[in-house]
């Protein structure tokens, strides 16, 4: 075995599976880029601070699963476990102009323990608005990751919405809900006994039956809204009626970081074991910004993960003809320069395209072309370069094996003609 291993949880992405990974963030940036978020690329790394007062001492995330490091200038940083958090430290710094949309591609780190679609290393896509509380931006948000999903090719997922409230009406509840937890506290999972009392809503999604039965007499969220968290609440629901988007109220759906208020939501892929659905999540977190040392700013966002995505979309057939594969593979058996001449005019107009190198025999070089995956080989021999030709070979999908002389200055047209036809021959008429 080789004496260095990429990292327990962590993977090297290459060929055809990064091709597919590649296409994914190009699906969410068109997304993004067409409603008006710009890229923000922030550190990988934060002052642990920054996390530890927005997602919570108690938070999972920070209290265990947080990569924290002392710099050689004696500083507590921490990889980023998260994408929100440190949206809204850039948003203190810079004051941007309101309201400001922005949108992620980032790896976050969180120590897991690795397990199908969970790493240490994971890839967020995400979008933060900030500087409105209007109903409609979270509908915009929500809207613009089940879209990105539909582009991707996913369709079986759910959506689930809650709304956690805000100052005026949660602490209140979460006296009731204490109240309601000291009378069961003997009857919570093990974990909880200890911990119900300084996290209570963690209860509300805890995973194991002993917590599930507690819940059923627990006093519930959404009816407990004041009426302007309510009516807000109302608002975003008739937006999701109005874009057809269908809708889940969960009352277990609190999520895992302390700066949520109002509404927070999920989209969960129903292909997928329950383990690993949840495709990418988010919400409300109107005084996040206040307590990142800001002026208030309410804002709305999400986080979605790439390799959940992408396993969503392995379980549902989607993305199944991006495979990073070339276009046209240049087979050059005059030196080199046609190779150089063609790969240069190919690639100009769009065709992906590569060439063998090191002046190989036409068997190698073939051979490299059909490893390539290019559905059309250009090849150039000292008789084609005479008369200014290239024989151009359908090396894979319709008519493969068909080979046909080309002249130079066709040669942009004819491959594109031939990369129209289908892929793969159609099936024969019964
Ligand atoms: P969260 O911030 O925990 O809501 O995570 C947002 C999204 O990131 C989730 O819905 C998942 O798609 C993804 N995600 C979170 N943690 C991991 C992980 N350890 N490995 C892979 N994907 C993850």
């Amino acid at each position: 075995m080789n004496p260095f291993q990429a990292p327990t949880g962590t993977r090297d992405l290459f060929g055809p599976d990064s091709a597919r990974f590649e296409a994914v963030v190009g699906h969410f940036a068109r997304r993004a880029r067409l409603a008006g978020f710009g890229l923000l690329v922030s550190p990988m790394f934060e002052d642990v601070a920054v996390f530890r007062r927005s997602a919570g001492e108690e938070s999972d995330v920070v209290k265990d699963e947080m990569y924290e490091l002392t710099d050689k200038g004696g500083r507590n940083l921490a990889l980023r476990p998260e994408g929100t958090a440190s949206v809204v430290r850039a948003f203190v710094q810079h004051r941007p102009q309101l309201p400001w949309k922005a949108w992620y591609a980032a790896p976050m780190f969180r120590y897991e323990r690795p397990q199908a679609g969970r790493y240490r290393q994971h890839h967020q896509l995400g979008v933060e608005l900030l500087g409105t509380p209007d109903p409609a931006a979270d509908v915009e948000v929500i809207a613009l990751l089940a879209g990105f999903l539909d582009d991707v090719g996913i369709r079986r997922f759910e959506l689930k919405v809650n709304s956690m409230g805000d100052m005026a009406c949660m602490p209140a509840y979460r006296q009731r809900l204490l109240d309601h937890l000291k009378v069961h506290e003997l009857d919570l999972c093990e974990e909880h006994q200890t911990r119900w009392r300084r996290n209570p809503l963690r209860v509300l999604d805890c995973k194991k039956p002993a917590c599930a039965a507690v819940r059923q007499g627990a006093p519930r969220l959404v009816e407990a809204l004041c009426p302007d968290c309510a009516a807000h609440f109302e608002a975003v629901l008739a937006g999701l009626d109005a874009l057809k988007l269908p809708w889940r109220q969960d009352d277990a759906l609190v999520r895992g970081f302390d700066y949520y208020t109002r509404t927070t939501f999920e989209l969960g892929s129903l292909a997928l074991d329950a383990a690993q659905n949840a495709l990418g999540g988010g919400g409300r977190y109107d005084g996040l910004a206040e307590q990142l040392g800001g002026p208030a700013t309410p804002g709305v966002g999400f986080g979605c993960g790439v390799e959940r995505i992408l396993l969503a979309a392995d379980a549902e057939g989607a993305l199944g003809g991006v495979t990073g594969d070339v276009d046209v593979f240049v087979v050059d058996l005059t030196g080199g320069g046609a190779a150089l001449e063609l790969s240069g005019s190919l690639r100009a107009v769009g065709l992906a395209t590569d060439r063998a190198f090191d002046g190989r025999s036409l068997k190698s070089q073939l051979k490299v072309a059909d490893r390539s995956g290019a559905r059309l080989a250009c090849i150039v021999g000292p008789a084609e370069a005479d008369a200014g030709t290239v024989t151009v070979r359908v090396l894979a999908g319709t008519g493969a094996g068909h080979q046909e002389s080309v002249d130079k200055e066709d040669l942009v047209s004819r491959c594109h003609a031939l990369l129209a036809e289908p892929a793969a021959p159609e099936p024969a008429a019964r």
